[in-house]
């Protein structure tokens, strides 16, 4: 497996998505989004296939059944997990596989495959900056608001489990801290093909 995993966590509402979709704008062929799998019902603007796999409660627990998990995770009362198969694949294509998963499945991951993960947290300066935010999205249900902030409470008390923090006040500049982490990390020797690189070097002499 020759790529790694740039995994991503934080408060429903940080700027998750906002970033990452930036990130593919600039990388876009060297990133793969894995998309989850929910029980969660689709926003409008979603769309299954692209933003996650809509599937019912059943279907889930199938694929909890088949092992088709690398991890999974019960948030804000719903189910959410990511395929094994996907990653594996994309990984052994060379990959960048972009996680956005919460901090259970995070924990999860780590144990399998710890070192091919670089992980960010990414959060807001405070947690009336993130009511805000989750008020302007206008995408929950008073009761989900409230169950998505009590939940980023218990998320924040995990931080110092991830490598990198980024708090995102202002857009760019977090846009610059995550592009800086993603470069960084494409340019560590442990996930370069050495051997081809000094064969290829010996040749030129
Ligand atoms: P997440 O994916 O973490 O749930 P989103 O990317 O959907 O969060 O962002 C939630 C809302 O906050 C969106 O309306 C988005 O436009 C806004 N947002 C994201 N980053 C910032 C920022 N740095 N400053 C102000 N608003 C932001
Ligand atoms: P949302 O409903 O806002 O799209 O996502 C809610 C939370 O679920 C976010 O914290 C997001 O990171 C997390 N999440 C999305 N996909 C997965 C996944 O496959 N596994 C886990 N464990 N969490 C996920």
């Amino acid at each position: 497996m020759s790529g790694f995993i740039l995994l991503v966590s934080g408060p429903s509402g940080a700027g998750k998505s906002t970033l990452l979709k930036k990130l593919f704008e600039e990388f876009e062929t060297e990133l793969y989004f894995s998309i989850s799998s929910t029980t969660r019902l689709p926003r409008e603007d979603e769309k299954n296939g692209v933003h996650y796999y809509f599937v019912s409660h059943d279907e889930f627990q199938e694929d909890i059944k088949n092992d088709y998990f690398l991890e999974w995770a019960k948030v804000h009362e719903n189910f959410y997990g990511t395929s094994l198969k996907y990653t594996e694949e994309a990984l052994n294509n060379g990959k960048i596989v972009v996680l956005d998963i919460d901090v259970q499945g995070y924990k999860i991951a780590k144990k399998k495959l710890q070192d091919k993960i670089v992980s960010v947290f990414i959060t807001t300066k405070d947690k009336e900056e993130l009511k805000k935010r989750l008020i302007k999205r206008n995408t929950d249900t008073i009761t989900q608001l409230e169950k998505r902030l009590e939940n980023a409470s218990d998320e924040m008390k995990e931080l110092c489990e991830y490598d990198y923090l980024i708090i995102n006040d202002k857009l760019d500049q977090s846009y610059e801290a995550l592009r800086a982490i993603l470069i960084a990390h494409k340019f560590k020797t442990k996930g370069q093909d050495l051997d081809r690189i000094q064969n290829t070097w010996n040749k030129g002499e």
